[in-house]
């Protein structure tokens, strides 16, 4: 084999100084010659990470993988900011399949506890692992954990994460079709998707939902959409789902939180200062389930010159943030337990914009607030700079693809008619 099939990148914390040479450090280096040559691992061996070449060797390596591994030690959770930059831009990163994380000498209650920033890993594959102290030890339970690693990575590509597996179900039940009419449609529409499709658990009816949510409502989906008749009570959560299906839900993941929102606060910045786009990516986050979709747009320049501490008064004296106080533990003392997002647009620019991020966060740490702005902005400040204004609470968003866009603005108005109109349960 000339070439190797897959890449795979491996996020890790084992080549500084002041590293231990546990378990995580004699994994990454069985990993290559382990997945060779059906895999290409990019590991840092070197210590790239301290020198400035890592900004753009990272960004030139996740560009290829299709995989990436995350080896999170008690080093990499607490003393590392890239494995946590690296990893956040590895679930973001839409072109990677699947990330698989090593929780070593560290447990998933560890994650929510001690350590939020990797709350997000939650959503992927996970592997326990124990740290061990002694070389036969450590040489041993790397091996096992190797094992489990190259196990699961026959398959990966063949893994759907759990959101789209659900939105790929709701948007199925909202089809009025006999199994016939199913059948049909997919044939007309999907026939090369059908083809190579695999051997995954769904039923006729959800791999049509699944085609016409993959293509993002390219071509076949808006004329399978014109040939779906639609259950009347269910047409708003399709119209939730169609209007959503451009964007991967890899790419709105840094947006979502959990149910109670974790104690640290957020900030994802979003490439668009389009609110409409940001309500997609919202709703695209929790797989358009309408009780984890909650915003509010809000521009902090509307009324003029004041202080940050003025306008966050302002925004939290509506109904919906009466009570929001920073407690002792820095949760919100009287936080809806729902997560609340805020649109936040920065006409006045991004750096004021930050100070009023902040102070939001000293009133309510659990507020998601997104952050949009024009990409011509952002290219003034790039991922360092937005780093260093909004600090831990900074989630990069990939670039929005303009096509995909497009596609939305185009038809949006359109999908609702057709749904609404399709003559389901009338
Ligand atoms: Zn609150």
């Amino acid at each position: 084999m000339d070439k190797p099939f897959w890449e795979v990148f491996v996020s890790h914390s084992t080549s500084g100084k002041d590293c231990v040479n546990g378990v995580a450090r004699n994994l990454r280096d069985k990993l290559r010659p382990a997945l060779s040559p059906t895999y290409e691992v990019h590991v840092d061996a070197t210590g790239i990470h301290v020198g400035d070449k890592w900004e753009p060797w990272i960004h030139k390596t996740l560009d290829r993988s299709q995989i990436g591994i995350v080896l999170l030690d008690t080093h990499a959770a607490s003393k590392s900011k890239w494995v946590k930059r690296e990893s956040t831009l590895l679930s973001a990163r839409p072109s990677v399949e699947s990330v698989i994380a090593v929780l070593i000498g560290i447990t998933r209650r560890d994650i929510t506890e001690k350590y939020p920033d990797f709350d997000f890993l939650k959503d992927r594959q996970m592997i326990d692992a124990a740290e061990c102290t002694t070389e036969a030890d450590i040489e041993r339970e790397a091996d096992r954990v190797l094992g489990l690693i190259t196990d699961r990575l026959r398959q990966a590509t063949d893994g759907m994460p759990t959101a789209d597996v659900t939105m790929t179900r709701a948007l199925s039940y909202t089809f009025d079709l006999y199994d016939d009419e199913v059948d049909s449609i997919t044939e007309r529409f999907f026939a090369e998707q059908l083809k190579t499709r695999g051997d995954r658990p769904l039923f006729p009816n959800q791999w049509l939902a699944k085609f016409i949510i993959d293509d993002q409502l390219g071509e076949s989906a808006l004329g399978a959409i014109e040939d779906v008749t639609f259950k009347l009570d269910r047409a708003d959560h399709a119209v939730r789902i169609l209007l959503s299906s451009w964007i991967l839900w890899s790419e709105a993941m840094p947006i979502s939180t959990e149910r109670p929102p974790p104690p640290d606060p957020r900030t994802p910045v979003l490439l668009t200062d389009d609110p409409h786009v940001a309500e997609r990516y919202v709703a695209r986050a929790y797989g358009c389930a309408r009780s984890q979709i909650n915003t509010e747009r809000f521009d902090p320049s509307a009324n003029g010159e004041q202080t940050p501490a003025q306008v966050v008064a302002e925004l939290f004296s509506g109904v919906r943030g009466k009570g929001c106080a920073r407690a002792h533990d820095n949760t919100c003392a009287k936080h809806a337990l729902r997560p609340q997002h805020v649109l936040m647009s920065a006409p006045g620019g991004i750096e004021s914009a930050a100070q009023v991020i902040k102070a939001i966060h000293e009133r309510c740490p659990s507020t998601v607030v997104i952050l949009m702005v024009k990409p011509d902005d952002y290219a003034k400040f790039d991922d360092a700079g937005m780093d260093e204004l909004l600090g831990a609470a900074y989630r990069p968003i990939e670039r929005i693809d303009a096509e995909r866009e497009r596609r939305f603005h185009d038809n949006q108005a359109h999908i609702r008619d057709v749904v609404k109109n399709s003559g389901g349960s009338w």
